[in-house]
C-alpha cells in the first residue's frame, strides 16, 4: 500500500499498534463471554471492568456511570431517545443546535415524528451557540438540551460549562456529544457539568465500532437496546470484548499523551494554515480562531469546488475532506458552514484538514506545495472567474 498523507483524522484515526496488541488476545485466546460464571469468563469480565475504569478516568466519571455502546452514533441515540421517552410525562421539548452531527440532528428529527418538539438554536460566525438564545428557548416543557462539545467540521469548542449552569437552574438534563474531544482535550464531566456524554473509540486511535455513554447517577433514562442484563441492565447484548479492551487502552494512552500530542498537532495545523494563506489569495478560515480543537483546519477557497480540490489532492496521495464524512457525497453544502453564515456558493468550496499524531512537518509542507497550483488550475477553469 502506498503511503497516503492522511489528513482526515476527524473522520477516523488509525488504531494505535499498542491498542491492536491489547485487543489481540480477546479474539481467540481470551474469548469467553464475560457474563458466564466460570473463572475463564470472570477473567474476561475483569478485563472489561478495567477498561470501564479507564474510560471513566478519562472523563472524570465513576465506572458505574459508563455504558459501552457500538460507537458515538449509538451513544447519541441512547442519550437523546432514552431521556426523551423516560421524561415524557414532564414535557416534550428538546433543544439542540443547528451544527450538530447527523447522529444528533437525525435523532431529533425522528423524535419530531414521535410528537416531540425540537428547537434548533443558532450559532455565531465562529460556530458558538448563543447563550442568551439558549436561556430564552427553555420552557417548562423542556426536558433535554443536547449540544456538542466540539464541532467535527470546523473544530469550534462550545462553552458547555456555561450552558450547563443555565440548564441546571431550570432543571433540564444536558447531554453533550464529545466524540471529537475525548482523547484530544481535557473533557471532564464534572467540570463541564453534563448529565450525559457520548464518546467514540475510533476518533482517538481506538478501534471502530466501540464507544460509550456517560450517564450521571440519578439521570432518568430509558434503555435503548433491550435484551439480556448486560451493562447494568442498560444496554443489552454480549459485549464487544476486543473493542472494549481496545477502547480502554486508547483511553490509557490518551491520558498520558494527549497534552503533548495536542501541542505538536496545533503547530502543524498553524503551519498548514499559514502556508496556504500565504500562497493562495481569497481563502477564509472557518471556525473559532482560538477555541478550536488542535487538529482541525477548515477553510473556504473562493471560486472553486471543494470536491474538485479533494480529487486533485487525492491524485497527489493526500486524503482530506470537504466537510463531514457522513455528509460528503451529497451535493448539499455543509449545514455547519451555512449555520455560521457562509454563503452557499462559498460553502461548496470548503476543505477540511484534520491532523493527527502520525503527521509530520513534511506532510504539511507537501500540501502547501501541491494545493496552490491545484487551486490556480481550477480557478482558471472556473466560470466564477479569478
Ligand atoms: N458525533 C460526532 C461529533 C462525530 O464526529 C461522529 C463521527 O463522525 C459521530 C458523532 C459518530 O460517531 P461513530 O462514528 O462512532 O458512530
Amino acid at each position: 500500500m502506498s503511503r497516503v498523507i492522511y489528513l482526515d483524522h476527524n473522520a477516523t484515526t488509525p488504531t494505535d499498534t499498542r491498542v491492536v496488541e491489547a485487543m489481540g488476545t480477546y479474539f481467540n485466546e481470551q474469548y469467553a463471554n464475560p457474563s458466564s460464571i466460570y473463572k475463564f469468563a470472570q477473567e474476561a469480565n475483569e478485563a472489561k471492568e478495567i477498561a470501564r475504569d479507564k474510560v471513566a478516568q478519562i472523563i472524570g466519571a465513576k465506572p458505574n456511570e459508563i455504558v459501552f455502546t457500538s460507537g458515538g452514533t449509538e451513544a447519541d441515540n441512547f442519550a437523546i431517545k432514552g431521556v426523551a421517552f423516560a421524561n415524557r410525562n414532564k414535557g416534550n421539548h428538546i433543544i439542540t443546535s443547528k451544527i450538530e452531527h447527523p447522529a444528533v440532528l437525525n435523532t431529533c428529527k425522528w423524535l419530531e415524528k414521535q410528537g416531540f418538539e425540537i428547537t434548533y438554536i443558532g450559532v455565531d460566525k465562529y460556530g458558538i451557540v448563543d447563550l442568551d438564545e439558549l436561556a430564552s428557548t427553555i420552557t417548562d416543557k423542556t426536558i433535554l438540551i443536547t449540544i456538542m462539545h466540539a464541532n467535527n467540521e470546523i473544530g469550534t469548542i462550545e462553552p458547555i460549562s456555561e450552558m450547563t449552569k443555565i440548564a441546571k437552574q431550570k432543571g433540564v438534563y444536558f447531554h453533550t456529544d464529545a466524540v471529537q474531544t475525548v482523547g484530544k482535550i481535557t473533557t471532564d464531566v464534572n467540570e463541564l457539568g453534563v448529565d450525559l456524554l457520548s464518546l467514540s473509540g475510533h476518533k482517538f486511535y481506538g478501534p471502530k465500532g466501540i464507544g460509550a455513554i456517560y450517564i450521571r447517577k440519578g439521570t432518568k433514562i430509558d434503555s435503548f437496546i433491550h435484551g439480556g442484563h448486560h451493562e447494568y441492565n442498560r444496554r443489552a447484548g454480549t459485549e464487544n470484548m476486543p473493542g472494549i479492551v481496545g477502547l480502554g487502552k486508547a483511553c490509557e494512552i490518551a491520558i498520558k499523551e494527549r497534552e503533548t500530542d495536542e501541542k505538536r498537532i496545533k503547530i502543524l495545523r498553524d503551519r498548514l494554515y499559514n502556508g496556504i494563506a500565504a500562497a493562495i489569495p481569497d481563502i477564509i478560515l472557518n471556525g473559532h480562531p482560538k477555541h478550536r480543537i488542535a487538529g482541525t483546519l477548515n477553510i473556504c477557497v473562493k471560486y472553486v469546488e471543494g470536491e474538485s480540490m479533494l480529487l486533485n489532492l487525492d491524485l497527489e496521495g493526500i486524503a482530506a475532506s470537504s466537510g463531514s464524512a457522513c455528509a460528503s457525497g451529497s451535493l448539499e453544502p455543509s449545514h455547519v458552514l451555512l449555520a455560521i453564515g457562509v454563503a452557499p456558493e462559498l460553502a461548496h468550496g470548503s476543505l477540511r484538514f484534520s491532523m493527527g499524531h502520525n503527521n509530520t512537518e513534511a506532510d504539511i509542507d507537501r500540501v502547501i506545495e501541491v494545493l496552490p497550483p491545484i487551486v490556480k488550475k481550477l480557478r482558471a477553469m472556473s466560470p466564477f472567474g479569478k
